[in-house]
């Protein structure tokens, strides 16, 4: 497929993904990223001494990754050292209970038994249950190009059309949770998953329960010099493709010809191409850099978008060995938070509260003797709320919450401080609403409504990146960078482009 040119718009994890993908099939590929370096909303914040991954801050399903090096011919060791984490999370309930969320499924079933009302084999029926959901979708939902009805063709498809009450599509995440657990503490945590594709555990299909078992059974990991080494690995084995860059270069059109690409125009020129690769926000996409009029994400209805989130990078005095790299500090009121991030487009004011210590793994994160506690709550995707008014109000409320909970005055320890709100979130990727997974899975159908990641209406264009399919999150905008990637490799292949 040489003197095939293909433009990469954004070099997030999916563009760098679909970027990799195409030169290795020997297509001349050229990215343009507005941002000075690549990685997208996996980025680094640095101030005062202290390094913060700024987004993503987890990572689950690693063989993505690996297969993707894998298929270059690499040997990911080389790239990018992931390591495997003993405890997920530790999380800490408003009436005193601590949860140790062990990696190792026997000491956390029995950590569960120990600490509450719940059984050690309710959560093993569960995250068989949750197993079972995996088994019966991966490979049509996130392993494969999303066809329509063309999907379904095949033996395997049809068992899971046949099995539509195992992958529980008519309950909610909750109420199939509640009929496995009777313990508050224990729903509450297995319905926070919703929240890792920005979605509403009281309104999401129960079909998301499959997130519990890529975390608990397949396992949860950190990479070596913390998740910003996962887009410079990207970065590197792309430039060792032949890969090219532009960073600081705004792509403002995306121009069609007899329903094929033909351009782009960016740095004030038109640059001619076989072939667009989008990994800006596809909501973004259609109302700023391409006509289609009948698309249907044009119409998607303005409610449907993931939620955003609030992060306080603090650069903080001390070391507090009650918390791990991954703390929760939940909420009374679980419910009312997703009213309020969903129906009242508030940031909750007694927020669920995530803090990630990266420096904990990666000393150098942090000056001697200190910590860098990144500090997230979830919000409401950006309707021009009063996001400075907002996080300072929340700023109060975490601060309160930290120390009823952990006993820290943290008020004198924070020595440093950036915040992140999703106004910001827009601005820096175009996330459309500064949404972090494109369209929430809130409704039970919304997963099909996903951009598709080849055009229905232009030949060359492909779409990656969490607002296409398979979805947010990094494993999957990775295997959205692949799907992207192979559908234009057919389409050479065809002679359709
Ligand atoms: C606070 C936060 C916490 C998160 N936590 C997790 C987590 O723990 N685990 C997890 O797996 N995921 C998490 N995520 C989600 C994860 O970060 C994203 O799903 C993933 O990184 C998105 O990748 P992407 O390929 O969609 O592109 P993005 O990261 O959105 O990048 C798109 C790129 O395209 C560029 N671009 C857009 N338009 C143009 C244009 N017109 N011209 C040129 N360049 C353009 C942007 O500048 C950007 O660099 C989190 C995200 C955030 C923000």
């Amino acid at each position: 497929m040489t003197n095939k040119k293909v433009i990469v718009i954004g070099a997030g994890l999916g563009g760098l993904t679909a970027a990799i993908k195409a030169a290795k099939t020997g297509c001349e590929v050229v990215v343009y990223e507005k941002n000075d370096k690549p990685g997208g909303k996996a980025g680094t914040v640095e101030v005062d001494g202290f390094r913060f991954d700024s987004g993503p801050t987890l990572l689950t399903m690693p063989f993505v990754i690996e297969n993707l090096f894998k298929d270059c011919g690499k040997n990911i060791e080389e790239y990018l050292k992931l390591k495997p984490l003993d405890q997920s999370c530790k999380y800490f309930y408003p009436d005193g209970t601590i949860i140790n969320a062990y990696s190792d499924t026997a000491k956390f079933a029995a950590e569960i038994e120990k600490k509450t009302h719940d059984k050690a084999d309710d959560v093993y029926r569960f995250l068989d249950y949750s197993k079972d959901i995996y088994d019966l979708t991966a490979d049509l939902f996130l392993f494969s190009q999303f066809r329509g009805v063309k999907s379904f063709l095949n033996g395997k498809a049809l068992k899971t059309l046949f099995n539509l009450r195992k992958i529980d599509t008519s309950r909610s995440m909750d109420e199939a949770i509640r009929s496995f657990f009777k313990d508050g503490r224990v729903v509450q945590l297995f319905n926070r998953y919703a929240t890792y594709n920005g979605s509403n555990p009281y309104e999401a299909p129960a079909t998301l329960n499959i997130i519990p078992h890529v975390e608990h059974n397949l396992g949860a990991f950190v990479p070596e010099g913390g998740i910003k080494s996962i887009p410079e690995a990207l970065y590197k084995l792309a430039l060792e493709l032949g890969v090219s860059f532009h960073f600081n270069s705004v792509v403002e059109r995306i121009y069609y010809k007899n329903k094929k690409i033909f351009s782009v125009h960016v740095n004030k020129h038109d640059q001619f191409c076989n072939a667009v690769i989008c990994n800006s926000d596809v909501f973004y996409a259609y109302r700023n850099l391409i006509n289609l009029p009948g698309s249907r994400q044009k119409k998607v209805h303005d409610d449907d978008f993931s939620s955003s989130a609030l992060v306080f990078y603090w650069g903080v005095k001390g070391k507090h060995e009650e918390l791990g790299v991954h703390n929760i500090l939940f909420s009374e009121n679980y419910y009312q938070e997703f009213v309020d991030i969903f129906d009242r487009k508030v940031t909750p004011l007694d927020p669920t509260t995530y803090i990630y210590i990266s420096s904990k793994y990666n000393t150098g994160d942090a000056p001697a003797g200190c910590e860098n506690w990144y500090v997230m709550v979830n919000a409401p995707f950006n309707y021009n709320q009063p996001w400075k008014r907002e996080a300072e109000e929340i700023r109060e409320e975490i601060l309160l919450k930290i120390e009823r909970t952990l006993n820290i005055n943290l008020r004198d320890k924070i020595v440093s401080e950036r915040i992140l709100t999703p106004d910001l979130i827009e601005e820096q990727t175009f996330s459309f609403r500064g949404s972090l997974y494109g369209m929430s899975s809130n409704g039970r159908y919304n997963a099909f409504l996903r951009q598709r990641n080849r055009s229905k209406e232009v030949a060359g264009l492909y779409f990656c990146g969490g607002s296409a399919h398979p979805g947010g999150g990094m494993p999957l905008v990775v295997l959205s960078g692949m799907h992207a990637a192979d559908a234009l490799t057919e389409d050479f292949n065809r002679g359709l482009i």
